[in-house]
């Protein structure tokens, strides 16, 4: 049987054998592996691709097309931006809480100041009427 398409790298599958990488000449240029644990996989899942395309040992001298559903620049940068996003959302629940803040604020400060202030006048009248007996 003939090997239409060229050997063009390799790849570390996820059972950890030693993957030989192809790629399809059909619509998608997607990649397919084969590799004594796995056997054939033509899976054309964007996150498979996206891992072969990424972590592959591809030949030097080899050309080959980016498959339609992975994006060239590196994965990791991808998924980084992606979670900046999402906290940055998180910690910004709108402008409101620092708005309404200081006006319930101002009535407990002055309250917590009143409080310690009678804390010290008592506390100053007791050590006087202590130093007194
Ligand atoms: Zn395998």
């Amino acid at each position: 049987m003939k090997e239409p398409n060229e050997l063009l790298g390799y790849w570390t599958c996820p059972q950890g054998g030693r993957a030989e990488v192809f790629q399809t000449k059909k619509r998608g240029n997607h990649f397919y592996t084969r590799c004594k644990c796995c056997g054939l996989n033509q899976g054309t899942g964007a996150e498979r691709q996206q891992r072969i395309y990424d972590e592959a040992q591809f030949k030097p001298e080899v050309t080959f097309k980016v498959p339609s559903n992975v994006k060239p620049e590196s994965d990791s940068e991808v998924h980084e931006v992606r979670e900046v996003k999402a906290l940055e959302s998180d910690f910004d629940p709108t402008a409101e809480p620092e708005v309404s803040e200081p006006e319930p604020a101002r009535p407990i400060i002055s309250g917590g100041a009143k409080t310690g202030l009678a804390l010290l006048a008592f506390s100053a009248a007791v050590g006087v009427a202590a130093w007194m007996n």
